[in-house]
């Protein structure tokens, strides 16, 4: 069984970003700028903000944090989308969510310049990304794809299960994993929570990406032997073995089911850090527009 070091390759691919970032601007180019609005107080949000402002010192990138107050109103916060927008020093822009409840999320993403979107959410680039045409993937199923291809593990005519089906994670990497590429080529069964005999559909994946948000959810007996488990899950559950009170699980039992797999992710040091490197790479490619 290998453990696919998430953490590693993450750092490996800010390593190649940094280099890259060194020699243009020995050319004369500017340093690749990434923008962050983060509304609220969220304890999460503030630490995936801060983990990513982090990152792109890292690599050499400008970084400006916008903050504002829980009660910024919809109109205001598409205002400021928009200076955003409108300032060519930046040249990525990512929101981070959840936005309290009184803005629509979607609008906001869509009010995102595509060319700037490098999350990956808006419709246009969902859209390209269907059509495998040139776009920003959306940072963790292009983290998930880089893993698969770094490790060298084969996709083609392997049935990929995924549990989940959300706008971030589960949706696109159904569609990424069955596109005719390399990672790709995958029969994909896309799984949510209203899928009925979904152990047994389990127990058929090559390959199986868990995206569902409940802490050791796969268990041993859902999981094929020889089997490549992704778990993207990141869960905060009580720990008295902690200083913070608090551990990190994600959606799979990783002790009850490792012993099964060929490839395993751990959590934390999967998913997690390569979705940042990705996060990173796509702001790269946005400077270069
Ligand atoms: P979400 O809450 O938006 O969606 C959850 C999905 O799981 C839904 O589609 C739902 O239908 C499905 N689901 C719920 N219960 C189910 C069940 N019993 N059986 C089958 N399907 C079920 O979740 P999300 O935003 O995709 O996040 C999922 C997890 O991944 C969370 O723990 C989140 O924190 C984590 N996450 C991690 C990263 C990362 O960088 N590692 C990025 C995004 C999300």
């Amino acid at each position: 069984m290998v453990v696919l070091d998430g953490k590693q390759t993450s750092i490996n691919i800010q390593d190649e970003i940094a280099i890259e970032v060194k020699q243009r601007i020995a050319k004369g180019s500017k340093k690749p700028h990434l923008a962050a609005i983060l509304v609220g107080n969220n304890g999460a949000s503030e630490t995936y903000v801060g983990a990513k402002v982090k990152a792109c010192q890292r690599v050499g990138f400008e970084s400006s944090l916008f903050r504002f107050d829980e009660n910024i109103s919809e109109q205001e916060l598409l205002a400021e989308v928009r200076k955003i927008n409108n300032n060519d020093q930046i040249d990525g822009l990512i929101v981070q969510l959840p936005l309290p409840s009184h803005i629509n999320e979607m609008k906001v993403t869509e009010t995102i310049l595509p060319s700037k979107d490098v999350d990956g959410f808006h419709p246009e680039n969902i859209g390209k990304m269907a059509l495998n045409l040139p776009t920003f993937l959306p940072a963790t199923p292009a983290g998930i794809l880089e893993l698969i291809s770094r490790y060298g593990i084969e996709t083609s005519g392997k049935h990929c299960v995924v549990i989940g089906r959300s706008h971030i994670v589960g949706s696109p990497m159904s569609i990424l994993m069955a596109r005719n590429n390399n990672p790709g080529n995958c029969t994909v069964t896309l799984t949510h929570s209203r899928t009925t005999n979904l152990n047994e559909i389990c127990k058929t994946a090559d390959i199986l990406i868990v995206a569902l948000g409940k802490a050791e959810f796969v268990t041993k007996e859902m999981v094929k032997d020889g089997a490549c488990i992704i778990d993207v899950g990141i869960t905060r559950v009580k720990s008295d073995k902690t200083k913070s009170g608090w551990k990190l699980k994600g959606d799979v039992n990783y002790d009850d089911v490792a012993s099964k797999c060929s490839f395993i992710t751990p959590v934390p040091g999967g998913v997690g850090p390569m979705t940042i490197a990705m996060l990173l790479k796509n702001t790269l490619l946005a400077s270069q527009k």
